[in-house]
């Protein structure tokens, strides 16, 4: 399951409602703006409807404060999707969790508590739902127009090696 940004697909949409966190005069976090960068699955047919954020700053450019995960669905559509070897992985998928396997920092903790709070909004999580939606049809979009390209090419091919076929 390649996960990636949804800004590369939808750049200007994405900057526009990329969830965004302000902090000042905290002990527990560094003052700065904090961005939650959304990435979807770009593996055509799947339908493992979960978010990964990456929680980035434009002041420390390529630095991941943070990896996320989160899944809307319930504990039972992970579980039914049958892609999770265990209970736990499945509970793993729903989150809001650290990644295991990315990149995290001494303040992973505390971004997650407060993805957490922003989870609390409908709104947040409708949008995240809506994007999911977006991205995944461009990808299914892109696979349908490989495949009949792919098919077009095979005609093409099948005609010119036919008796049928004249030389222009
Ligand atoms: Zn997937």
């Amino acid at each position: 399951m390649p996960m990636t940004p949804f800004v590369t697909r939808f750049p200007e949409l994405g900057a526009r409602e990329t969830r965004a966190l302000r902090v000042t005069g905290r002990k527990e976090l560094p003052d700065g703006d904090y961005g939650f960068l959304e990435l979807y699955c770009d593996e055509p047919g799947c339908d493992c409807r979960r978010v990964m954020i990456d929680v980035l700053r434009e002041d420390t450019e390529d630095k991941i404060w943070a990896t996320l995960n989160y899944g809307w669905e319930n504990v039972e559509f992970y579980r039914q999707w049958g892609r999770c070897s265990s209970d736990r992985e499945a509970r793993a998928m729903k989150g809001p969790v650290l990644d295991p396997l990315n990149p995290q920092t001494q303040y992973s903790q505390v971004l997650l508590e407060r993805f957490r709070i922003l989870l609390q909004s409908p709104d947040y999580v409708q949008r995240l739902i809506h994007h999911y939606q977006m991205f995944r049809t461009a990808v299914e979009k892109e696979q349908l127009e490989r495949n009949i390209g792919k098919q077009h090419r095979n005609v093409q091919q099948s005609l010119r090696h036919s008796r049928y076929y004249r030389k222009p």
